[in-house]
């Protein structure tokens, strides 16, 4: 009974290895997860309190559906300050990130409109295309540019029917961070070709090695063709929060009110107030925890480097590093074996490369926010298996 449009939808390949860890684990074996992209870390002090004071003020009723105007004030100023982009309160929309990005592409796209996005990609991009009636268009990050999303490659699927080119840097599944050339090329093409662009940027703080995030909307003659959408989750350890925000700029701004309010309507007010909190407090405690995902970033890929039958580059941004085995693994199993192989010699699960889209074939996602005991341990089981094939 589900539509021809849900039918094309597939279960996400990172929640079926959720799954898998979960089982194991009630089967009493001892598993590593190197699955899930939630840091493990508290949400700081500050940002709990600053929700529960505004549950005991009686901050529990409907506000306008854009979200509280203190937290889109906060939003707006801090994209101005950090991220150059020339907006205003009145071009920020508060919504969970994940319903940023599907009302962004719902109030974008045609039905059989191009939207090129990254491949691999985090896997709720081609859903969002599709539920917006759209066709995903694959667009390759090869190896050997440190799986960036070059110009060139965007340049080779421009067609007269292309809308937009959907971005994600620092990227889920590569951990890759996209050169300021990149970026400058990627605006060019949008221009010429008349494009949008849809930026992912909820990985922006968790960068490595003195690198430096660049908004596409801050590029000149950018911030009207661009939506850009971040999050609390992953840079303040909120996940379980819900919430995210898009700054975009007139008419689509409007659009996406309109979704809004007939959906969602606003995220909780007082879970907002806690945003205000995350935004305007100390960040004593992204800047530790980017030091330890720093730390198990060079343990990953030292461990790697060791490790027989794998490669990976280095990844320089998230928590992530996509993993490709060579020809005497691919050639007798598939990704997903190769998981379940990890999973049952290493007590390492990762997940299936594939799941992330056509190039993501012969590699696994392997990510580390986990504490460095695991990610230690669960590295050396990783090593040993695959000195057994
Ligand atoms: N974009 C990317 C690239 C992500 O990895 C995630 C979460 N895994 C999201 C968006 C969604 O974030 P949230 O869970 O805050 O909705």
């Amino acid at each position: 009974m589900s539509s021809e449009r849900i039918e094309r939808i597939q279960e996400s390949g990172t929640m079926k290895m959720k799954a898998l860890v979960s089982q194991m684990r009630k089967e009493g074996k001892k598993v590593i997860s190197f699955t899930v992209g939630e840091p493990d870390f508290e949400t700081p002090r500050h940002i709990v309190d600053a929700c529960i004071d505004a549950l005991n003020a009686g901050m529990t009723k409907y506000i306008d559906a854009p979200g509280l105007p203190e937290l889109r004030e906060a939003i707006a100023e801090k994209s101005v300050r950090e991220n150059g982009i020339p907006c205003e309160a009145s071009n920020v929309l508060v919504a969970p990130t994940k319903h940023c990005l599907f009302e962004a592409l719902l109030t974008t796209v045609n039905p059989g409109d191009e939207v090129l996005i990254p491949d691999p990609a985090w896997v709720s991009y081609v859903p969002f295309v599709l539920m917006a009636e759209g066709i995903p268009v694959p667009v390759k990050l090869l190896e050997g540019h440190d799986f960036r999303m070059t110009p060139e490659e965007v340049a080779k699927h421009i067609t007269p029917k292309t809308k937009a080119i959907m971005m994600n840097s620092p990227s889920n599944p590569c951990g890759s961070v996209n050169t300021p050339e990149d970026i400058k090329g990627i605006a060019d093409l949008a221009i010429d070709h008349d494009l949008l662009v849809i930026t992912d940027e909820v990985y922006e703080k968790i960068i490595f090695d003195g690198r430096k995030h660049l908004s596409i909307a801050s590029l000149p003659g950018m911030f009207d063709r661009t939506i850009t959408v971040n999050g609390f989750s992953k840079s303040y350890s909120m996940t379980g929060w819900r919430l995210g925000w898009v700054v975009a700029p007139e008419p689509i701004f409007s659009g996406m009110s309109r979704v809004q309010q007939t959906t969602i309507t606003h995220p909780p007010t007082f879970i907002q107030k806690a945003g205000v909190a995350a935004l305007k407090g100390p960040t004593t405690m992204l800047d530790a925890m980017v030091k330890e995902f720093q730390k198990r970033r060079d343990i990953v890929d030292r461990c790697l480097k060791e490790t027989d039958h794998v490669s990976a580059p280095k990844p320089q941004g998230a928590f992530y590093a996509f993993v490709r085995f060579d020809e005497k693994v691919t050639s007798t199993m598939n990704d997903e074996e190769i998981a379940l192989y990890l999973a049952n010699e290493a007590g390492a699960v990762t997940t299936p490369g594939i799941s992330f889209g056509p190039s993501g074939k012969g590699h696994v996602r392997l990510s580390f926010a986990t504490s460095t005991a695991e990610v230690e341990k669960g590295m050396a089981g990783i090593k040993a298996a695959m000195e057994k094939l």
